[in-house]
């Protein structure tokens, strides 16, 4: 168990102070001699399993992390349909607030139910962590975590430069000199090469408007830009603006996505975050105009987890991780993290078919020595991401880990879509991480049955090793997708790390 610094919101980590705040006030006074005066008022079940937890409650009150109060998330185990979900929260006087939705035929390893519940009035969020993880129905609680938005360092408007042509195997009209990520001339104080080789890959594939559908988990996608609107998903079984749930999926009109924390159908981007990630995904290629991503075309599927501030919580996260995962997404894109280890987040993600890009954080730190969740956790079918400039050195602000974190990829002066039709550059692994989805997405342009296995191999195996990335991530490399897309894979027995 590592102390300290894994600030963790699952109960039971580390006793801390004994007392904090005086959480329970039901009852908690054993009233046994019956020296009269005091009324006595006998105690229901629930009030005498608080009482008996209170110490634990008071321990998990000082370890509790920010988080929406007043609601949980609980996983229940597997157990005979009369233990019904609804006895679970009556127990405790809660309400379901949601069951989430884990179809057995996609997520075939998952056993049991995750709820999200409404606290009754008066029970505190450690009073009610403490009292039901005593349950054996229980295979775990944990609050409902808050999340900001890891922002990226400042962005700085780019002055264009016209002219640079590339020369390379498939150049599309918009490979503009900004995007020094897929193809790196030198520009701008550069090292020539110091790219994903994205003209290279492209003489192979340039995506598939119809290819595997990407989810981009985010602050949502102005699925409107004119660079990106040929690009974004389209729900085919939803009619829009009907106010009725045409497909069936728990979503009414929702044509182009998923609103997973105002849970409407609208995934539109109030923010920029999203979509300016979603362009580095799959900007519209060679169309005259703005900026082309690693795929000229492709299917962006726009799930929208933040708030337009840049908040959000664990049960809108795991909503949008579903969402995505039921509605098709091959390829998922993070750029988000950090916080404590969350077992609902983490549950949601691994057992998922479809492979999860993880961008590695912002703070400069070893992830080794201080996880970042969710790219600290080490699944089969999730690949962490840190960043790297045009002169192919380690981001000063990108986190890093010779064990946590998997490969670099382009994450400095990024030049991609932002909301109205505009364009910007970002910094950030949020920026690095959409090469590698957009290149996993390209892969499977090129062949749409690959396995995880094979784009881990290819996108990790298939990275350029430098010397500065050396010790820094399990590669020692940054993204080159030319050669992912042309490499010779060879199934390992053994999955790739
Ligand atoms: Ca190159
Ligand atoms: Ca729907
Ligand atoms: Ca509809
Ligand atoms: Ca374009």
């Amino acid at each position: 168990m590592i102390p300290e610094i894994r600030s963790t919101s699952i109960p039971s980590i580390r006793p801390q102070a004994q007392n904090a705040l005086p959480v329970a006030q039901a009852s908690s006074t054993p009233t046994q001699s019956a020296s009269d005066s005091v009324e006595v008022r006998p105690q229901s079940s629930l009030e005498r399993l608080l009482a008996a937890t209170a110490p634990e409650a008071s321990r998990l009150e000082a370890d509790l992390g920010e988080h929406v109060p007043g609601e949980v998330l609980v996983k229940l185990k597997s157990q005979p349909p009369t233990q019904s979900q609804n006895s679970f929260a009556q127990r405790f006087g809660a309400t379901v607030l949601e069951r989430f939705d884990f179809p057995k035929e996609i997520y075939q390893n998952f056993k049991g139910e995750m709820l999200h519940l409404k606290l009754p009035e008066g029970m505190t969020t450690a009073q009610a962590l403490a009292a039901m993880q005593q349950d054996p129905r229980v295979e775990y609680v944990m609050p409902n975590n808050v999340y900001t938005l890891d922002d990226p360092p400042a962005e700085n408007a780019s002055a264009s430069a016209q002219g640079a042509t590339a020369e390379a195997p498939k150049t599309p009209n918009d490979l503009k000199p900004e995007l020094w990520g897929l193809n790196n001339t030198g520009q701008k104080g550069g090292t020539p090469d110091a790219d994903i080789d994205a003209p290279e890959a492209w003489a192979v594939t340039t995506g598939n408007p119809n290819g595997p559908l990407i989810a981009v988990i985010d602050t949502g996608v102005d699925y409107k830009h004119p660079d990106l609107v040929n690009n974004i998903w389209t729900n085919p079984g939803e009619i829009a603006g009907d106010g009725i749930d045409n497909d069936g999926n728990g979503v009414i009109d929702d044509v182009h996505g998923f609103n997973a924390f105002a849970q409407t159908g609208d995934p539109m981007d109030g923010h920029s975050h999203g979509t300016h990630c979603a362009g580095s995904i799959a900007a519209e290629g060679n169309n005259d105009q703005g900026v082309v991503g690693v795929n000229w075309r492709a299917r962006i599927m726009p799930v929208k987890i933040f708030s337009d501030s840049g908040s959000t919580n664990s049960a809108a996260i795991v909503r949008g991780i579903l969402y995505a995962t039921n509605n098709g997404a091959r390829v998922t894109s993070n750029s988000w993290g950090g916080g404590a280890a969350d077992p609902a987040i983490r549950e949601a993600f691994a057992n998922s078919p479809a492979l999860h890009i993880m961008a590695a954080g912002n703070s400069g730190s070893n992830n080794d020595t201080r996880p970042h969740y969710p790219s600290s956790y080490d699944l089969p079918n999730n690949i962490a991401v840190a960043a790297s400039d045009r002169n192919d050195r380690l981001a000063s602000f990108s986190c890093y880990g010779e064990n946590s974190v998997d490969l670099a990829a382009p994450g400095v002066e990024i030049y991609s879509t932002i909301p109205g039709g505009g364009y910007a550059n970002k910094s950030g692994t949020s920026m690095a991480t959409p090469h590698v989805a957009g290149a996993a997405g390209l892969l499977l342009a090129s062949d749409p049955n690959m396995s995880n296995d094979e784009l881990k191999t290819r996108l990790l195996e298939g990275a350029d090793k430098l010397d500065s990335l050396q010790g820094k991530v399990a590669t020692g490399a940054r993204l080159n997708i030319a050669k992912a897309i042309t490499m010779e894979y060879e199934p390992t027995e053994k999955p790739t790390a």
